[in-house]
């Protein structure tokens, strides 16, 4: 689904470039008098229209295919670069992606592989593959420092504020989108990076954004006729000053901006946009005590976002609608609603917590390559001063006999000490693959920056663990793969029930770790127990095609009874998760000090 949408998007992002028309219409005996500068002039001109005029790109492409004989190893490479592009526009986005790969193998062009990964880059994140988006731009990021052309430079910058943007990484958005400012791009270009950064500062509530720089930005990027990116920036403004708002005035003055943009907003004909604009009218309706008007909106983003997938437009539209029929009494629409918010927040959060955790993991991984990248530095520059002074000081055996000594131990220091740092970059980088939660390392760093934390603001952290109760007789009687399928089926049936205070960890095998942020032993007690009940009525046949009951056994704990420390709270849960074992199973026990 997401895929689909893509296409537009593909277009609205780093790879739309300013250019005219230029119809490539050879008749034979010009194709075959054609040198290799016009080639190449042929090639970008081709490149130029990519974005703006899909027909005219098209044709010309298949006018290139017909001297493809004549191209060189370089000219083909970048030819085959553009139809894999066109095969992206059209829709066939995983075609486009295996070719791109295959082009990446084939051409060693640094100008062709930044192109090719910055496609990349884009396509994954639109198609929701974070971690691969992020490995592509990571490569591209790597590169920067051999590119000198200006062009391929902004492109790369492009495609990290694009892509950081669209993973919540708005830090990184923001610094990006300056960075391309700072290097005076084009007007479209600026226009691009300056709403791309401006959106950043939104979203990270930076206070004092004054409303004369974001005027000034909306009003170049109507003179660039670049209205979507406008419209971008005028909704999100707008969405900003509606959360601030405190009087009904304000609130009547945000109607009217929103109400004089309606039309140029229809007209980018970017659905997520139109969207976010019905979502936005419905709350500030609701807020100005027009309450039918507001559902109607609701109601149009609502139908808006079918084809979308789920956002915080789409849970605020559904507000709206459950605040309304909760307030008529009409108790059986409310509920609906709410079932279907509660569905929309579930796979909401989920992807941007997978969001989180693909940057997580590709930071780290980037962190281990660039201390790499110092050792060998650091190595390089101890060899060149060992060869200077073998050169300075032949005369003096013991003191260069001295040195050598020294320097051997230097190296050896350096390197133990970057191979440990190394370690503990990977090990951070640790997720549980199989089930998409932390891992053992994951969580133990985790709570121990959270619970320092959490005692300074007094707030009661509830920790617990559980363990599948005679797992091994599952594993024996159906197999591994069934097994494998029990352990992916109890997370979800945990994640499910949508409390946005737990966060689960594999400690290994079949045990887990809940944790929950400023709670009570009751929230945790009546938690556990959900997840107990939902672990317990998880149906098997459907999936396994065998019958059978799994349950889990719970150990839960606070920092009331255990302190801030990790290991108390690991081994007193532990403690409590052994006496539910040894009452039988398939129940939930407080860590009681006493026992
Ligand atoms: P108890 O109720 O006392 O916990 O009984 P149990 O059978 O669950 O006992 P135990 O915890 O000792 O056994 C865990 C088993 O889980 C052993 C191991 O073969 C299996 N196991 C561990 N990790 C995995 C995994 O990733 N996949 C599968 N299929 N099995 C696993
Ligand atoms: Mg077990
Ligand atoms: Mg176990």
């Amino acid at each position: 689904m997401r895929i689909k949408y893509a296409i537009l998007v593909v277009c609205l992002l780093s790879f739309c470039v300013n250019s005219e028309t230029a119809d490539l219409s050879l008749n034979s005996t010009e194709r075959s008098a054609l040198s290799g500068d016009e080639i190449d002039r042929l090639l970008s001109q081709t490149d130029a229209i990519r974005t703006s005029d899909f027909v005219t790109f098209t044709k010309n492409l298949s006018e290139l295919s017909a001297i493809k004989n004549s191209f060189s190893e370089s000219q083909l490479c970048f030819y085959r670069f553009l139809s894999a592009y066109k095969l992206g526009l059209s829709g066939d986005v995983e075609q486009s992606i295996q070719q791109l790969q295959v082009i990446k193998e084939d051409c060693e062009y640094l100008s062709i592989t930044i192109r090719v990964e910055s496609l990349l880059a884009n396509i994954y994140a639109i198609s929701g593959d974070y971690q691969k988006a992020l490995t592509s731009l990571d490569n591209i990021l790597s590169q920067i420092d051999n590119v000198n052309d200006q062009a391929l430079k902004l492109l790369i910058y492009s495609t990290a504020y694009v892509v950081y943007d669209l993973v919540n990484q708005n830090q990184l958005s923001l610094d990006f989108s300056q960075l391309v400012i700072d290097q005076k791009p084009s007007p479209k270009q600026w226009c691009k990076a300056s709403v791309y950064k401006y959106v950043a500062l939104i979203n990270l509530n930076q206070l004092g954004i004054k409303e004369t720089e974001i005027a000034e930005v909306l009003n170049h990027c109507r003179q660039q006729s670049e209205n979507i990116y406008a419209q971008v920036l005028n909704v999100n403004w707008i969405d900003y000053q509606l959360k601030k708002a405190e009087s009904k005035q304000e609130t009547n003055l945000i109607h009217q901006s929103l109400l004089a943009s309606d039309d140029s907003i229809v007209a980018t004909r970017y659905k997520n946009l139109i969207v976010f604009k019905d979502s936005l009218m419905a709350r500030i309706l609701e807020k100005l005590g027009r309450y039918e008007e507001a559902v109607e909106f609701a109601k149009k983003a609502l139908e808006g976002s079918a084809s979308l997938g789920n956002s915080q437009q789409k849970i605020d539209a559904l507000d709206v609608l459950i605040n309304y029929h909760q307030s008529t009494q009409s108790y059986k629409e409310a509920n609906d609603y709410l079932l279907k918010k509660n569905l929309a927040k579930i796979r909401y959060y989920s992807d941007k917590q997978e969001k989180l955790m693909a940057y997580q993991t590709i930071k780290h991984d980037s962190m281990a390559k660039s201390h790499r990248i110092d050792f060998l530095n650091q190595q390089n520059e101890v060899l060149v001063l060992e060869k200077e002074l073998a050169e300075k000081s032949k005369a003096n055996q013991l003191l260069l006999n001295y040195l050598f000594a020294s320097i051997a131990v230097l190296l050896l220091y350096i390197g133990y000490r970057i191979k440990k740092q190394q370690e503990i970059y990977k090990s951070l980088s640790e997720m549980d693959h199989m089930t998409k939660i932390y891992n053992r390392k994951g969580m133990k760093d985790y709570m121990e920056h959270m619970l320092p934390y959490s005692q300074e603001k007094e707030e009661t952290v509830a920790f617990g663990i559980f363990d599948l109760d005679l797992f091994k007789k599952i594993n024996d009687q159906y197999g591994h793969t069934v097994g494998d399928w029990v352990i992916k089926s109890i997370v979800k049936a945990c994640k499910e029930l949508n409390n946005e205070k737990a966060t689960f960890a594999r400690l290994g095998g079949e045990e887990f770790a809940l944790i929950m942020r400023d709670s009570t032993l009751n929230d945790i007690a009546e938690f556990a127990e959900a997840c107990r009940s939902a672990i317990n009525s998880i149906e098997t046949v459907y999936e396994t095609g065998h019958q059978f009951h799994i349950s889990a056994s719970f150990g839960i704990t606070t920092t009331q009874i255990s302190g801030y420390n990790f290991s108390r709270l690991m081994n007193d849960a532990d403690d409590a998760l052994y006496e539910s074992k040894e009452n039988g199973r398939n129940q939930v026990t407080v860590y009681r000090t006493a026992a």
